[in-house]
């Protein structure tokens, strides 16, 4: 069973091998070695997910390393027949996808177990959406699905990470998070910024409706910069979520970098 060395889940399943949302900041398709165990995973998810049928305890996100709800989901349905089996089991279920529109449609699947519906929200700029995940559903279509599914009765979540100064407006999503009563909030650093260096230039120009906008540069300067961002940033956003009862998590590379402050 492919456990998992995320602080607040101790397994996971891998439906997909492949992700077509193309996010600019993803870090799993640039690393080869990680691509590469993916790509070459032999394990059939759906198997995977029955042997979890005799397990208790567990808590299994559906998936870390691809998105579990790829426009092929429309047709193949490979994730809802995981979330069949995994949500009978005495486990609890983590879906964590970019496109939790299409994923609405299972929740008479989730409903029947302890499984949460989540999304990614790293930013609710458009422009910034369009360059960085253009293939990826809109965030705020993806917080209104999480409403709908919360309004169903499902657990909802939110991941918000990486978190990228200037490209992040924690406060927006924190207040939309709180708005929409999503129950659970992770938080995680932007671990790869110096690999990943987004964007290749400085400043861009974006024309887009007869408007231009001036676009800097999304990567931090330097590992000073993004701490000292994130001991401003990221506090206030922890305090509110306190201030309005949302339970939340900080990842541990996060939390270092905050209680080393
Ligand atoms: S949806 Fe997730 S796995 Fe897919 S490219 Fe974006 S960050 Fe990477």
């Amino acid at each position: 069973m492919p456990r998992t060395r995320v602080d607040y889940a101790t397994d996971q399943i891998t439906v997909y091998r492949y992700c077509s949302y193309g996010c600019r900041y993803c870090y799993v398709w640039r690393n080869k070695l990680f691509a590469g165990r993916v790509m070459r995973g032999k394990y059939d998810p759906v198997e995977e997910a029955r042997r979890y049928l005799g397990k208790t305890g567990r808590t299994i996100v559906v998936s870390f390393v691809s998105d579990p709800y790829p426009p092929e989901e429309d047709k193949k349905r490979l994730t809802r027949r995981v979330l069949e089996i995994l949500c009978r089991s005495r486990n609890r279920v983590m879906v964590l996808t970019k496109n939790p529109v299409l994923a609405l449609r299972d929740l008479d699947v989730m409903g029947q177990g302890d499984c949460w519906l989540g999304t990614t929200v790293i930013t609710t700029h458009p422009w910034w959406h369009r360059v960085l995940e253009p293939r990826a559903p809109p965030p705020l279509n993806r917080l209104l699905a999480l409403f709908r599914a919360r309004e169903k009765g499902i657990h909802t979540w939110l991941s918000i990470e990486p978190i990228i100064p200037r490209v992040t407006d924690l406060d927006v999503i924190a207040h939309l998070a709180v708005e929409l009563g999503i129950d659970y909030v992770v938080l995680g650093r932007y671990n790869y910024w110096k690999h990943i260096s987004l964007p290749e230039a400085q400043y861009l120009r974006i024309t887009e409706g007869g408007h231009e906008f001036l676009w800097l540069d999304a990567n931090p300067t330097s590992e000073e910069e993004l701490v000292q961002w994130y001991r401003e940033h990221v506090p206030k956003t922890i305090d509110f979520l306190k201030e309005h009862g949302v339970k939340y998590h900080i990842k541990k590379e996060l939390a270092k970098v905050l209680n080393n402050a």
